[in-house]
Parts: structure tokens; sequence; C-alpha cells
């Protein structure tokens, strides 16, 4: 293990660019920064958070951007207990209470395979193909199981084990709620790919799951890879007390304004090969409509790829066009906060919120969920007040997505009187919209992937960390809960910079850093500066 000292030396000297101060980019800064670099963040946006994004404002806080996250993985628990969080931290009352529309109504989701089983949520046939499922699917009935290279669609994948009701009434509007997706379009491997890799060693979902989990626990053997296993991480989803943005207010102030320069928009990054393997890439950015440059010897994009699209990258004094990463398709959503007086909420419904599939149109509501905010979480509005945030577009329903505000809180009011018994006009309503809230990870998301993995080969010391990469699980399979991808951003964040600082230090190549890290699981590795 190298002494203190060296690893100052070693890590001091060596300077590395973070393009996007978003939760990816700020985690991965903050994390090189604890080990000594020398870093630099730039953003274009006069604030830090990118899609985390809270307001307070007259007694009221809100999320424009993302809602709640979980700390499954170890890191963030990490990251949490690094950053003194642990008091800010906030678990919404009754978060296994979620609901989706079955003819007009809101329904309680079971949480569970035997309560979805025991209640009317599906239908007897459905139910039936749940059960059978395991039997149907055994491990050596491979002719059934979809091969690398069929891009299926999340509902393809889905109908074949459970059947179409699945899809229309449990998969669907949880692919809308998390990403604004749908599940046709949905690309399984890009957007589940747990399951789509649990298909491939078990044939069957549901005993995969159970079979993995046991086998997780036993490896794992009650210790926990990467942390100190003192602490048990607790379930379900989480925010803050003033929002999820605290979350990166946390890490800018731990950066400080040294570090993140804000208002300064990448506009072209140029690498050239010295003598030595440093100092080789050029930034040129606009601070405040100045331009400036920015010399480093690594550079970690963040941005998304249509941003990145949009940058000019030279390689040896010459053009390096990007021609070869395709166009990102993304959903628009518009995000609506409204505030009714209790009494005018005749059926309000304790939980975390309620997701409205697609067949659900039929019934004349256009919204795609929405979230119990202030239920979730009491200090986000009055005693005398429920606050609602429901989210429109999608999808399912882009144009709708870029109607007026007026418009749009005719729609939720309208959807909130049917689901929730909603009277009278909202007494305070905010619109925020997004044009690309999400990356539609499509069927030909691959491309994508691959185009990524080109730039890092053609382009030494850069890397690229942000939501646009398929490592990065788009959401989880928690019932309306669009969490995991902040804090699977974060592993990957984690894991390419522990790879990265590993092939900084020992000078080898990254993707043989990337293997080492990868194969042996090391998110802490014995031999470099990193114990
Ligand atoms: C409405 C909504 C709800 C969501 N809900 C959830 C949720 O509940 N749970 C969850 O886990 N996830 C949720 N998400 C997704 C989650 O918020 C994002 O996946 C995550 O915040 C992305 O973080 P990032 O840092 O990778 O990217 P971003 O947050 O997009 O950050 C990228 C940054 O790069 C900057 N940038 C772009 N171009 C340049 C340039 N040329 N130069 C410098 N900087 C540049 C941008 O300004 C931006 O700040 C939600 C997203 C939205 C939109």
């Amino acid at each position: 293990m190298a002494s203190p000292a060296k690893q100052d030396q070693r890590t001091s000297s060596k300077k590395v660019a973070v393009v996007g101060a978003g939760v990816s980019g700020l985690a991965a800064a903050y994390k090189l920064k604890s080990h000594g670099f020398s870093v630099t963040v730039l953003e274009a946006d006069q604030r830090a958070g990118g899609k985390l994004k809270s307001v307070s404002y007259n007694g009221l806080i809100w999320d424009e951007g993302a809602n709640t996250m979980t700390e499954s993985e170890p890191e963030v628990q990490c990251l949490l207990d690094d950053l003194g969080l642990r008091e800010k931290q906030q678990f919404p009352i009754s978060q296994n209470k979620r609901y989706i529309v079955r003819n007009g109504v809101p329904v309680m989701v079971p949480t569970n395979p035997i309560a979805l089983i025991k209640s009317n949520f599906l239908s007897a046939k459905s139910k039936f193909q749940i059960i059978l499922e395991p039997f149907l699917w055994k491990k050596y009935n491979t002719s059934k199981v979809s091969n690398d290279d069929t891009e299926e669609s999340v509902s393809g994948f889905f109908q074949r084990h459970f059947g179409k009701e699945v899809v229309d009434y449990l998969i669907d509007p949880i692919v809308a709620g998390t990403s604004a997706g749908d599940p046709d379009s949905l690309s399984m491997s890009h957007s589940f790919p747990e399951l789509w890799n649990i298909e491939k060693r078990f044939g069957s979902i549901l005993a995969g799951l159970v079979l993995s989990k046991l086998s997780t626990k036993k490896e794992n053997g009650g210790v926990r890879n990467g942390t100190t296993g003192k602490r048990k991480p607790r379930r379900g989803s989480f925010s803050f007390q003033n929002g999820m943005q605290t979350l990166t207010d946390t890490l800018s102030k731990e950066l400080g304004e040294d570090v993140l320069k804000l208002r300064s928009e990448v506009l072209s990054l140029s690498y050239n090969a010295g003598k030595s393997a440093s100092q080789n890439w050029s930034l040129s950015y606009t601070k405040d409509h100045n331009s400036k440059d920015l010399i480093a010897d690594a550079v970690i994009m963040t941005a998304p790829v249509c941003s990145v699209r949009e940058m000019k990258f030279m390689k040896g004094g010459i053009p390096f066009p990007l021609n070869f990463l395709p166009e990102v398709a993304y959903m628009p959503l518009s995000v609506m906060i409204t505030t009714f007086r209790k009494e005018n909420v005749k059926r309000p419904l304790e939980g975390f919120g309620v997701l409205v599939p697609s067949l659900e149109q039929q019934n004349g509501l256009r919204t795609l969920g929405t979230l119990f905010s202030s239920m979730m979480f009491p200090n986000r509005a009055s005693n005398d007040e429920y606050l609602y945030t429901t989210f429109i577009g999608g999808s399912r329903n882009r144009e709708l997505a870029k109607s007026s505000t007026d418009e749009l809180k005719k729609i939720v009011t309208s959807d909130l009187r049917q689901l929730l018994g909603v009277e009278g006009e909202p007494s305070f309503v905010n619109h925020f919209y997004w044009s690309k809230a999400f990356p539609l990870y499509g069927r030909n998301y691959d491309s994508v992937v691959k185009a990524i993995g080109t730039m890092e080969k053609n382009l030494p010391g850069f890397f690229y960390a942000g939501n646009h990469r398929d490592e990065v699980q788009p959401y989880n399979t928690g019932l309306l809960s669009p969490v995991g991808r902040i804090s699977i951003h974060y592993l990957l964040s984690n894991f390419l910079i522990i790879a990265f600082i590993c092939c900084m230090t020992h000078n080898i190549n990254f993707q043989v850093a990337m293997k080492i890290h990868y194969w042996t699981g090391m998110l802490y590795c014995n031999s470099c500066i990193l114990q």
C-alpha cells in the first residue's frame, strides 16, 4: 500500500476535467478530489445539480426532477456517510402503499408475488400464468430464452413470461412512471439488464430472482462489498428534508468554488499525445461569454449524449468527427406541482403515489402518474394542504408534454378529481417542462453504447460516466419508484473511477484496469492508492 505522501504525489499532479455538474459529475469529482486529484468541474448551467432540482417557496418544498433514490448499493451508503447526510435523509411515510389505476379507480398494488396472487388486482388467468412461470421456464428450456442478438422489447419479454395483462397493468405504468417510456419501444437488455441476465442464467424470472438473492447472500456471507459492513441499508426510496438537490448541493459545497465552475459550457475538446502521457487534453469553454481553456490529463464526460454530439473533438490537430455517435431519442415531460386544501380532497390516499396505465386513457385519464408528495413527506406543505407532483407526456403523449400551464392545470385537476376526489381549483400551481427528461433506452441502444466505447478507445484519457451508458440501469423494478438510476450512476461512476485511478497510477491501459476491477469485483485496489 502506498504511503499518504506518495499518494498525494501521484495524484495531486494529475489534473482531471469533469464535464457536467449533475449528480454523476459531482460524485465523480468528489471521489477524485478525496483521493488527491486536482479536479475541475465545468458546468454549462448557472446552477449545479442537473436533473436534481428542488425548490422551496412560501412554505412548500418540491422536486422538479428526481424525487427519490435508494441506497441499495454500498457506495451510496458510503457517500451518504462521508457527506454527513444521514440526518437529512427522509424516508416516505407508508412508501409500500402504491397504486395503479384499474377501470378508472386507484387500486393498491400488492407488494409481493404471494400478495399479488391473493389479490384481485389481476385476472385468474394471469395469476395462473405467474404461478406456472417457474415450471414453464425451467433452465434447460433454453429454446425459449432470447439471445443476445435479438433487441427484444420490454413488452415482448414480459409478455412471454407473464402474459399481456401483466404488461398492460404492471409493466406499462411502471416504465411510464419511471422513465416516461413505453414497453414497446424500450429495449429489455438496456432497461432491465438484471432480469435479462436472470433469464439467461435461470430461465424463469421468478425462480431466478429467488435463487440469485440466495446466492448473493451466501457469497457475501453478511459482509457487504466495498464497505465496512457496519450499516445495514434501509430498504426503499428516500429523499432529503429539503428535497433531492440536497445531495448535489452538499457535493458542490464539498468541492468548493475553485473546483466547480458554473456557467462554463464546454465547446470543444482536443487530444494531443505528447512525449509524456500527461496534459494531453485541452478543453475550450465559455465562461460568462468569455473563451477559456483548460489543460487536463484526463476527461470525465457526464453531459448527455445529445450535448456531446454538439461538441467538437480534435485528435492530433485534426478533427475527430463524432458521426459514429448515434442520435439518442429523448422523452419530453412536464412536471406539475399542485396543492389543494385538505377539505377539498374527498378521497385522499395515503402512500407513495398512483400510476396510470396507457389503457386507462380510455377512461379519460391523461396523466402518467402522481406522487403524493406531502403524504410521503409532510414538511413539503402546510398542515392544511396536500402537495401533489404529477407527470405528463413521455413517449405516450409527447405533444401533451409541451402544453401550456393552463392546459396542463386543467388536465391535472381533472385526473385528480377522478382519482382522489379533489374539488375546485388547486390553490397553487407550478409547471416545469423538461424537453429531454429521459433518454429512450430503445431497441437500437446498443449502437449508442458501442459508440461511447469507440470514443474511449480512440481518445486515451476520455471516460464517459453519465446516465446514457448501458451498465446504468435506467430504473429498478420497484413499483412506482424511479429509483436506482442515481445510485447506480454513482456506483458506475465509482467503478469507472476506481479503474481510472488504477490506470492513472499504474500507467496501465484503462480497459485492462476495468477488466481487473470487473473480474476481481474490487472496488478498492489492493496495490494502488485506494487502500
Ligand atoms: C422529471 C424527472 C424525474 C426523475 N425522477 C427520478 C427519480 O425519482 N429517481 C431517480 O433515480 N432518477 C430520476 N430521474 C433521473 C435522474 O434525475 C437522472 O438520471 C440523473 O439526475 C442524471 O444525472 P447525470 O449527472 O448523469 O446527468 P444530468 O443531471 O443531466 O447532468 C448533466 C449535466 O451536464 C451539463 N452539461 C451539458 N452539456 C454541457 C456542456 N457542453 N458543458 C458543460 N456542462 C454541460 C448539464 O447542464 C447538466 O448539469 C428523473 C429525471 C427527471 C427528468
